[in-house]
């Protein structure tokens, strides 16, 4: 197996290691794509004090190549989904059997080992087979439709609610197209004017900037109701104080996102209007829900703005990422072709 390792702050190199599955109870995949997102380059850049060693990369799908065919029912030659989150298997929640509300949830790139790697050998309960329907590079996004569904659960969105979502990354536009899908009305808010620009292509309706008209728009819009459910994306780079504004009394208030470092409330206004709040950081448990969705083409991936590389290139895609993390610019995800 070849890997790509960060080491240290801004170092990274390539590891070989041979490794072979137990049959009983996990296969090996030839990973052919992976997708590096902000939180790799935060990895690397080393502010947050990460564990290192630590292979990056949350997200990947590739090809079972060794599986014990009679015992587990994949089989060779199919093609995958490679689930990064798994459950502790030791905690409270875990052993009375509600892995979702795992307290240790291990997951790729974060705490444990990612998918930058050209084999993987993970357990059963990891991969997901794909149907023809869902392209590789359709499936790299399915952490983020997990994601959403997540949010759609904790915020129980019913048909016409108006749901306000601070950052129009990847992150919230995809929960507004979930929205849409459950016929709930998303408003997508950024200061961003491309993401303000894909989210309209992406058949999102409304669209606000994050700027002095806001809360005047967003009352407009709501019959001056303003929300009682808004989302606020971690990554979005907006501050906070813009979800408790448009929140009214009771609201829920649920912050979303992979990425949360320096995230900070103002809890006095919180406080005044009695907000509820939820975090949710990860998709875990609807992997199956989320390929489903793709499927049916619910939710439409083709507007991004993605980079690519090869895996030899892999050093040079941290090197710019961390550029542009310094220089406080976007950061686009960057699909890996795995073979090259
Ligand atoms: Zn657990």
């Amino acid at each position: 197996m070849k890997a790509w390792q960060i080491t240290d702050a801004n170092e990274i190199s390539q590891i070989k290691r041979s490794e072979s599955p137990s049959l009983d109870r996990e296969v090996k995949v030839k990973t052919t794509k992976a997708m590096l997102s902000k939180d790799d380059i935060t990895l690397y850049n080393g502010d947050d004090k990460p564990a290192y060693p630590l292979i990056p990369c949350r997200f990947a799908v590739g090809v079972i190549v060794e599986a014990e065919e009679s015992t587990n029912g994949y089989a060779k030659n199919e093609r995958v989904y490679l689930d990064p989150i798994s459950n502790c298997k030791q905690c409270y929640s875990c052993t009375i059997g509600q892995p979702k509300d795992c307290s240790r949830l291990n997951i790729a790139g974060i705490n444990a080992e990612g998918f930058m790697k050209d084999f993987a050998v993970v357990p059963f309960e990891s991969v997901y087979p794909l149907p023809e329907s869902v392209s590789d590079k359709d499936a790299l996004f399915i952490e983020y439709i997990s994601l959403a569904i997540s949010v759609i659960d904790k915020l129980k969105i019913q048909k016409g609610d108006h749901v306000a979502i601070i950052g129009g990354n990847v992150v919230g536009n995809i929960i507004a197209q979930l929205i849409i899908y459950y016929q709930a009305v998303p408003i997508i808010i950024d200061d961003n004017d491309t993401n303000l620009e894909i989210a309209k292509r992406s058949g999102i309706y409304y669209t606000l900037k994050a700027d002095g008209k806001l809360e005047r728009e967003v009352s407009e819009l709501t019959g001056a109701r303003m929300t009682s459910k808004v989302v606020y994306v971690t990554s979005c780079g907006i501050n906070t104080e813009a979800a408790l504004k448009l929140s009214r009394a009771n609201a829920t208030v649920a912050f979303v996102g992979f990425n949360y470092s320096n995230i900070r409330v103002n809890f006095t206004q919180a406080m005044q209007k009695q907000l509820r709040f939820y975090c949710i950081t990860n998709g875990y448990g609807n992997a199956e829900a989320s390929i489903n969705l793709i499927a049916n083409k619910a939710i439409n991936l083709k507007n991004f703005n993605l980079l690519s590389a090869n895996f030899s290139d892999v050093p040079k895609v941290f090197k710019s990422g961390d550029d542009k993390l310094k220089d406080e610019q976007e950061i686009y995800n960057c699909v890996i072709d795995m073979m090259n």
